[in-house]
């Protein structure tokens, strides 16, 4: 049997551990965080007011009616989304892309921790959810990747906001990426690319992605959801394109 030799590896441990979080994962300047005061204040959270798709509003709601009925931006008027709300977090934009992409793409694990940080405590925004939904990637780039971001964002959130997590989707088909197409190509791409694999029924649940682009996919999702019997759809993202 091989034998470890335990102070040395315990060694080695602590100094990959210390050396890496001793370093800022974007600028690359020497700290005590993950990420150096300098880069957090390049990332400042997306005021609450926010449309149904998760897009800021510029000016605060003036009412109280206002706030838990925000009004709706000229697409969300057009063509409303199956979900109810959504909440953002951070706008995706420089530098929180990196470190998302680092994440998602390169499996970063220093990232992963930055973005926990970056999430902190942050409240669950609609109390009365009961279940948290992660909007899941096809398992063939789940099997590249080796996990699934927004899965594990779910089970972060779940510790934070005390839900349980219900992998209730499946990805059926492997959607291209939906950048530079149309709403319709956006719908065509994603018809059937969603089924329920988990009974909802009369649950209210928080579907949450890692970021948002255009909304489509969680239009999809949620739609999905909705006509398995789910209460209510409303969408979390960590970060949202503008
Ligand atoms: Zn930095
Ligand atoms: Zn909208």
């Amino acid at each position: 049997m091989q034998t470890v030799n335990l102070p040395r590896a315990t060694k080695v441990y602590r100094r990959s551990f210390f050396d890496q979080s001793s370093q800022c994962q974007l600028c690359g300047r020497r700290t005590r965080a993950l990420v150096c005061a300098d880069c957090c204040s390049l990332i400042q959270p997306l005021p609450s007011n926010q449309c149904r798709c998760g897009l800021p509003f510029n000016a605060p709601s003036t009412s109280a009616h206002e706030a838990s009925h925000p009004p709706l931006c000229g697409r969300c008027v057009r063509h409303p989304p199956a979900f109810s709300a959504s909440s953002a977090l951070y706008p995706y934009e420089f530098p929180l892309d990196i470190l998302i992409q680092g994440f998602k793409h390169h499996g970063k694990l220093d990232n992963e921790r930055a973005l926990e940080q970056l999430i902190g405590h942050t409240p669950l925004p609609w109390p009365d959810s009961d279940l948290i939904c992660p909007l899941p990637v096809h398992w063939q780039r789940r099997w590249r990747r080796g996990f699934d971001q927004s899965e594990r964002l779910a089970h972060l959130l779940s510790q934070i906001w005390q839900r349980p997590v219900l992998s209730a989707l499946v990805r059926q088909r492997a959607t291209p990426h939906q950048q530079g197409l149309t709403r319709r190509q956006r719908q065509r791409n994603l018809r059937k690319a969603f089924r329920c694999q988990a009974n909802v029924q009369g649950h209210h649940l928080v579907l949450v992605d890692d970021v948002m682009t255009t909304g489509s996919t969680a239009r999809e999702a949620s739609k999905v959801l909705l006509d398995a019997g789910a209460a209510s759809v409303r969408v979390w993202c960590l970060a949202r394109t503008l």
